[in-house]
């Protein structure tokens, strides 16, 4: 392999001010001062009365759906990511995905194709209420292009949550790079810091999930936050079950004080304004070609609209592993299906296409270099020009749940 683009969580490189941190982490069981410079740099963003370290995000979902989830109950999102669907469903709880429509159009250009369908979440609500505990945004959406939602979708998905007494979770691993899309996209934000537009989306939650692999620019971490009392109490007894003590939780000390300056780091203008012009770039090219993507091009990867790319292969066939597949054969470049093998599995062991096929091209931070990104155009191109010999792929074995991790393929004749 050459380049990789599998994901953008905990590939990220370390600054030498993060690396310089790791030799502060004090290893204390209990209350170590790591444990307070982390709780610091949160809570100067995010100032949830709780805060509950875990090794990873979907430890926190584990946890908070453990809690809040179970049979018959009903968790709304713009769109769950792959983990948290997983973990809402583990819990006996349904897992719903209500995205604007033009979340669903990868070809549709629009400014905030994160959003959540407020129409359909307050039918939810008027209907389903008693069945629905909370209420999560995904910031940015990941499984939908990794696209932003504005500060107004936050707000009045907030005062629908208030009207029917339901907290509202953001999933907020790439809470940066959603302030920085506010910044440049929605009107009044132009001149407002990073900082300043990630603390007002934070105020407008009740608490969070967070994979600090992402968007604390670290290798591992990850959290979930919460004002509610109760909620936090059970939350700390199920994360000394498997996590740890509640001031270290999945995590050593030195893990805390990287995760603390990358919450810094990720919110400069010029880390910022780096990281998104660099995917845009590779979008751009890409489009320039003819290669269809999820327009406009998201925040920490491109994707491929595969099901548009290689119509003769229908999404039972799986176009999106069959492209994967070809990058990787072609230029040694690793990227990751984002549709029907992902997501194509029901409940009832029924197989159904996805909303979308895509292949994410997820850019690790201040890892690749712009002669990295010119060689990916390349190589996509020469794929591109021999789109029509490629061929559907037939699943020969998977595991039962989140199968697209672990599942084999072989390619159809
Ligand atoms: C990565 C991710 C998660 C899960 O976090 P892990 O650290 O991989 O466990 C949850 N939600 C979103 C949107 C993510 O991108």
């Amino acid at each position: 392999m050459l380049i990789d683009l599998l994901t953008d969580s905990g590939t990220s490189a370390m600054s030498t001010r993060q690396w310089a941190a790791l030799q502060q982490g004090d290893e204390s069981y209990a209350g170590s001062p790591s444990w307070y410079r982390f709780v610091a740099a949160l809570q100067d963003l995010a100032p949830y009365r709780h805060i509950i370290p875990t090794h990873q995000g979907r430890a926190a979902e584990k946890i908070l759906f453990s809690i809040a989830g179970g049979p018959g109950a009903i968790i709304p999102n713009n769109t769950h990511f792959d983990t948290t669907r997983a973990n809402v469903e583990a819990s006996g709880a349904q897992a719903l995905d209500l995205v604007a429509a033009c979340g669903l159009d990868p070809q549709h250009e629009a400014p905030f194709k994160g959003n959540m369908d407020l129409d359909r979440l307050e039918e939810l609500l008027r209907r389903e209420g008693h069945r629905v505990p909370l209420v999560m945004l995904t910031i940015t959406n990941n499984s939908g292009g990794g696209q932003p939602v504005s500060m107004e979708n936050i707000r009045q998905t907030r005062a629908l949550c208030q009207r029917y007494g339901k907290p509202l979770f953001l999933d907020a691993c790439r809470f940066a790079e959603n302030a920085w899309f506010i910044r440049e996209r929605e009107p009044g934000y132009g001149d407002r810091h990073p900082r300043e537009i990630a603390r007002e989306m934070f105020s407008l939650a009740d608490g969070m999930t967070m994979s600090a692999k992402k968007d604390a620019l670290v290798n591992i971490g990850g959290w979930l936050a919460l004002n509610d009392d109760d909620w936090a109490q059970q939350a700390r007894n199920l994360l000394i079950l498997t996590e740890g003590f509640p001031t270290y939780g999945g995590l050593a000390g030195r893990d805390l004080e990287a995760m603390a300056v990358g919450l810094e780091e990720v919110l400069e203008e010029d880390y910022l304004r780096y990281r998104i012009t660099s995917t845009a770039y590779l979008g751009q090219a890409l489009d320039a070609l003819g290669i269809p993507i999820v327009k406009p091009v998201g925040g920490h990867a491109v994707y491929i609209d595969a099901r548009a790319l290689l119509p003769h292969i229908p999404p039972l066939q799986y176009p999106g592993q069959a492209l994967a597949c070809e990058m990787y054969r072609a230029g040694g470049i690793r990227a990751c299906e984002i549709g029907t093998v992902m997501f194509g599995l029901q409940a009832d062991g029924s197989e159904q296409p996805a909303a979308m096929d895509l292949v994410r091209m997820a850019i690790p931070r201040r890892v690749y270099t712009q002669s990295h990104v010119d060689y990916c155009i390349e190589v996509l191109e020469a794929v591109y020009r021999r789109r029509e010999h490629l061929r559907g792929m037939k699943i020969v074995e998977a595991p039962p749940q989140l199968r697209h991790f672990t599942a084999r393929f072989a390619p159809l004749e």
